[in-house]
């Protein structure tokens, strides 16, 4: 399972507390899930769609148990999607009006009938408590993280713009500065860095995650530091610097005598590279070549052109004997 599914299976598990947070998350997914519909006579329908029947699931406990409301659940199977299902939660024309009333969608007119006024929820958000229910809300409906091994990446998908101002508003009071982009033309609100992805995450409740994150985040950076101490280790050995001093003699050896473009191409470039890189280890050396080359490649064309060297040197030398007799 996914980072990303991991961490809203633990959301969905939370326990449904006050009655404020219960509103204010209802009202983000409300209004990243959520759709109405005229049912005839004017009459209004709510109702919201997600593939994620545990999500589906806690939206009706959030209905039936703490509202007393009485929606439907069904399920559409899609053939074409691999027969993947949609769950869609209904709420019946008569007891529409009550929910939309509680969440600032229809107020009552000077007769006190309910009229609706806008078609997405307006939470008002003045706790703590309700901010982190509201950003769980936005991110159990249209959220995503990127698996951390990865990328450190947490996005929020918001089509209406009253839902992108109003996430990136409570991630920002919640000490989260919130960034937003058109991806594919649809604006998203993230956030980026391994210390801001733990921080949403500790907001949205998900200790489990955050340790999980900080797991992978330790490997990662044990990992960097690996790397790191290789190649410094790499770079100052002696032997390492000697054999770079030896391989550049040569080079020069076969440039003067030779010529380099006498050399087969994979020779040429590799001693064009040494001779421009005299520090570089073997691996980095073998990765500033076009296309990039292999440790072991790369000590094989040097081992070659050493040869070449040798080769050249034992032929020079014959020469001067010759020379001289
Ligand atoms: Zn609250």
């Amino acid at each position: 399972m996914s980072f990303s599914s991991e961490t809203k299976e633990e959301l969905i598990r939370l326990p449904l507390e006050r009655e404020c947070c219960v509103l204010a998350e209802l009202s983000a997914l409300t209004q990243t899930l959520g759709s109405l519909s005229l049912a005839g006579g004017g009459r209004l329908r709510i109702s919201w769609q997600t593939e994620n029947a545990a999500l589906a699931r806690r939206i009706y406990r959030m209905l039936k148990d703490r509202m007393g409301l009485n929606p439907h659940l069904h399920f559409v199977e899609h053939s074409r999607l691999g027969g993947r299902k949609t769950c869609v939660l209904t709420l019946g024309e008569e007891e529409t009006p009550r929910l939309l009333v509680a969440l600032r969608m229809m107020e009552p007119d000077e007769q006190g009938v309910p009229v609706l006024r806008r078609t997405l929820p307006r939470p008002v958000i003045t706790r703590q408590c309700c901010r982190r229910a509201y950003v769980r809300g936005a991110f159990l409906g249209a959220g995503s993280i990127t698996n951390p091994d990865k990328a450190y990446h947490l996005e929020i998908t918001a089509r209406d713009e009253g839902l992108r101002d109003l996430v990136e508003k409570q991630l920002e009071r919640g000490g989260l500065p919130a960034r937003d982009t058109l991806r594919r033309g649809v604006p998203v609100v993230y956030l980026k860095g391994a210390q801001q992805i733990a921080d949403a995450l500790a907001l949205m409740e998900a200790p489990q995650a955050v340790m999980r994150l900080e797991n992978i985040r330790i490997t990662r950076q044990m990992r960097g530091e690996a790397n790191r101490g290789r190649n410094c280790d790499e770079h100052n050995s002696e032997r390492q610097l000697d054999a770079a001093r030896d391989q550049e003699e040569a080079i020069r050896l076969l440039a003067i005598h030779a010529g380099l473009y006498t050399l087969p191409p994979a020779l040429r470039q590799i001693a064009e590279a040494r001779l421009e890189h005299p520090e570089l280890s073997l691996e980095d050396l073998g990765q500033s070549l076009d296309p990039p080359l292999t440790k072991s490649g790369t000590a094989s064309r040097l081992r070659r052109l050493m040869a070449e060297a040798r080769r050249l040197r034992e032929t020079l030398e014959q020469q001067a004997a010759e020379h001289q007799t």
